[in-house]
């Protein structure tokens, strides 16, 4: 059992562009690389969970995603990335215009991660740059992490209270590793 963090995609450890639909658009943070790779050595397990509304939307395939995905595993030292293709409000979309359990704040990409990989949630954070993921992180029972280098913190959907607030990435991994 170990503990893990859950980072969101967009706006922690690639730059928040919208919707991203092909992998010429993925820029990944410059300092994303050295901040895991010392959260690795630290112990953790290193997941990423994200909403990706985009393929339910149509403006991205399942398999570009897939391919941006494997291109995020190859660059960074990552163990793992979850994502929900699905997005209610679209219905006539099938099979993504559905209610599910797994788009944020749902805790069910936490949930895939926690048995797959053997995750103590205790000493696990999840970090992120929107309201549903620090909801996210509260569904779970875990300690949130709010970084403005994403959406902003004036961006924000829906007032939410994290326990830590950091500019970025960088910031978090020297306030937790000292
Ligand atoms: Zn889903």
């Amino acid at each position: 059992m170990g503990k893990a963090i859950f980072l969101d995609r967009d706006g922690v450890i690639i730059k928040e562009k919208g919707y991203i639909s092909s992998l010429e658009q993925v820029e990944i943070f410059p300092y994303a690389a050295d901040c895991l790779t010392r959260l690795k050595k630290a112990g953790y397990i290193l997941i990423v969970i994200t909403n990706q509304s985009a393929v339910a939307r149509g403006i991205i395939s399942e398999n570009e995603l897939e391919r941006i995905h494997s291109h995020l595993l190859q660059q960074l030292p990552l163990d793992d990335i979850y994502y929900c293709p699905h997005y209610p409000m679209v219905p006539e979309q099938k099979p993504y215009g559905i209610r599910c359990t797994c788009r944020k704040p749902e805790t069910g990409l936490i949930s895939r991660a926690v048995v797959k990989h053997g995750i103590d949630l205790r000493g696990s954070y999840m970090v992120g740059d929107r309201a549903s993921d620090i909801l996210t992180g509260q569904n779970a029972g875990i300690k949130t992490i709010l970084l403005n280098s994403g959406y902003g913190l004036e961006r924000m959907e829906s007032t939410v209270y994290p326990d830590f607030t950091f500019a970025d990435l960088q910031e978090f991994c020297d306030f937790l590793l000292g």
